[in-house]
């Protein structure tokens, strides 16, 4: 909850108008009973451990002092209930880590609770009622309808004031309602603790206060448990879903986003540790995957005095602390950080990082969630880095190291989506053969060919640019494919390759002989090129009239030279 500066202003002044307006109605217009001081504190103190153990339910969190209030305005009148409420208000403020500033919390829950216990107050007393001995059914009648316009005006209070800040109302009905059934049933308390002290006095109030805080705590520590349950299913539903998936970077992007549904991050980063050096390897600032972080920096080396625990989940809940995180950039306005490593066995092998714009965000909950699906993310990076790795080994030749024809396949298509999805405008296809290896093999021995074959790889190597494709299309085939380059461009590498060849000389071992002399053998290559959209309006087509250009063009000219797809003489010789 934020508030602007002309916001604070306005609420500040109403409160320097209300408080003082407000406590003089109460003690001028209204009845206020007999203190006894020592009953008083006990009230207090009661009243504000209440407060300060609030149970956390679906969301909405309820405190249950309401009956020590409304025993306080039975017994002692309005002018105690609002003094009583106004000390409370002011004590839990300083035990709750809201990132909300404390004076304006403070202003507005003061200003609240004082037109709440006017409001309700004045209706008890319209009606009737008063400090006097009344009958049980006159006190539960008038309290059903003290205890309802207290409840139902402080929701409207509360629903008007989150409007007028602009802060988003999520099921607030359903917490109003659930808020109203509590009061009423809070109600019987007081009314019995009204009568039991006339007998008992200040020992009634132990009586019932004393279990009720005991009570308090077992449901506490009952909806912790529940948490931590809560916890260990939905990390097992997400590992689920990490486990599904096969690249490594699909398992990074599903962990972030389903962190999110578990933890109130803003901003996330994984960075990878190798060695003592750092790298970003996903950044999402405000729901959005980045390639540079805007909101936070890290230096790409590790020192051991840079803060960051690399052992376990750190959770640093305010700028004090993450201020000691010197070597680390964060932008102004983060107030919360959460660490956790990733860890292989017992080595980190880096880190994710969540940030939040408001403080203390991230609980013992969150911290638990992080320690379990790190766990998961880490084996599942693994199991996807294996199948990547799998895959890329069934994509690659094992002579020349080049892609293989697999790869050229997939490769296509994907060319071709990006064809028709006009990430490019144009594809050429170059196809080399060389020439005459057969008699290569028979000359100098099959090994020999291989060892021509891996020089010749090489030599291709050198020609690959950013967005070329290089592959190992059969036996002494290779494929060269351009995106963006016309049919001319494509030519003129070709050329290039088939020049330097034809000026090369590779020196092999002769296999076949005993001597293993070394010899230089001088080869030549063929080339069909052909290009899309100009001779083909898909792949397939493509790599068949690059190949009858190469087998037009290039053999049956005479071999050594390249053929373009299209060139009068070639289109229409029949194969
Ligand atoms: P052309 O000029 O018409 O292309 O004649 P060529 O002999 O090069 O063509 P052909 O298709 O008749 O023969 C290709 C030869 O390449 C046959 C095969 O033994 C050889 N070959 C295919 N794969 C390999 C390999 O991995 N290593 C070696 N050493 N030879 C291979
Ligand atoms: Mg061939
Ligand atoms: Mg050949």
């Amino acid at each position: 909850m934020l508030y602007n500066s002309m916001q604070k202003r306005v609420f500040l002044s109403l409160w320097f108008l209300l408080f003082p307006t407000s406590i003089y109605i109460g003690y001028r217009n209204f009845p206020i009973g007999e203190l006894n001081y020592y009953d008083t504190t006990i009230h207090l103190i009661i009243l504000v451990i209440l407060m300060m153990l609030p149970l956390r339910m679906d969301s909405v969190s309820i405190t249950l002092e309401r009956w020590v209030l409304f025993y306080v305005f039975f017994h002692y009148g309005l002018l105690i209930e609002m003094i009583f409420v106004q000390i409370g208000i002011f004590i839990v403020l300083f035990s709750d880590k809201s990132s909300t500033s404390k004076l304006m919390r403070f202003t507005t829950n003061s200003m609240i609770f004082l037109l709440v216990s006017l409001i309700s107050g004045s209706i008890y007393y319209a009606l009737g009622g008063s400090l006097m001995e009344q009958s049980v059914v006159k006190l539960t009648i008038l309290g059903f309808i003290y205890a309802s316009t207290y409840a139902i005006v402080n929701n409207v209070l509360l629903y008007l004031n989150f409007k007028v800040i602009g802060h988003k109302v999520i099921k607030f009905f359903d917490s109003a309602v659930k808020d109203y059934v509590l009061t009423l049933l809070l109600l019987p308390f007081a009314i019995a603790l009204c009568f039991l002290s006339e007998t008992l006095h200040s020992k009634s109030l132990l009586l019932i206060g004393i279990p009720c805080i005991l009570l308090l705590l077992i449901a506490k520590n009952y909806i912790k448990s529940e948490g931590l349950n809560e916890v260990l299913t939905s990390s097992s539903e997400i590992g689920h879903k990490l486990a599904g998936n096969l690249l490594v970077s699909d398992v990074l992007d599903t962990f972030l986003s389903q962190l999110q549904t578990v933890i109130p991050y803003e901003n996330a980063y994984i960075v990878d540790l190798h060695g003592d050096k750092l790298m970003m390897l996903r950044i999402v600032e405000s729901g959005h995957n980045l390639k540079e972080a805007k909101l936070f920096s890290c230096s790409d080396k590790i020192k051991d005095s840079d803060g960051i625990d690399y052992n376990e989940v750190k959770i640093y809940p305010n700028r004090k602390s993450i201020d000691k995180l010197e070597r680390y950039g964060f932008s102004e306005n983060i107030q919360s950080v959460m660490t956790a490593p990733l860890k292989r066995g017992l080595k980190t092998e880096g880190f994710l990082l969540l940030t939040s714009s408001k403080k203390y965000v991230f609980t013992d909950l969150h911290e638990k969630m992080a320690e379990l699906l790190t766990g998961y993310v880490t084996a599942s990076i693994d199991k996807a880095k294996y199948y990547e790795k799998t895959v890329e080994k069934s994509e690659r030749c094992g002579l020349t190291g080049l892609n293989n024809y697999r790869y050229l396949e997939r490769k296509l298509d994907e060319e071709m989506i990006r064809y028709h999805t006009s990430e490019i405008h144009s594809l050429s296809a170059i196809i080399l053969d060389i020439d005459h290896f057969k008699s290569i093999n028979d000359t100098y021995g099959h090994q020999s060919g291989n060892d021509i074959l891996r020089a010749f790889a090489n030599l291709l190597r050198k020609y690959i640019q950013a967005d070329m494709t290089l592959a190992r299309y059969g036996g002494e085939e290779f494929v060269l494919l351009l995106p963006n380059a016309d049919k001319e461009n494509a030519y003129q590498l070709a050329e290039t390759i088939r020049q330097e060849i034809d000026d090369s000389l590779f020196k092999i071992i002769r296999d076949l002989s005993t001597a293993r002399e070394e010899v230089e053998v001088h080869i030549t290559i063929s080339a069909g090129v052909a290009s899309l959209p100009e001779d083909a309006n898909d792949t397939k087509n493509l790599m068949r009239n690059a190949d009858r250009a190469l087998y037009i063009g290039g053999k049956r000219a005479g071999r050594n030279r390249i053929g373009m797809y299209g060139i009068e003489n070639d289109i229409n010789v029949e194969i």
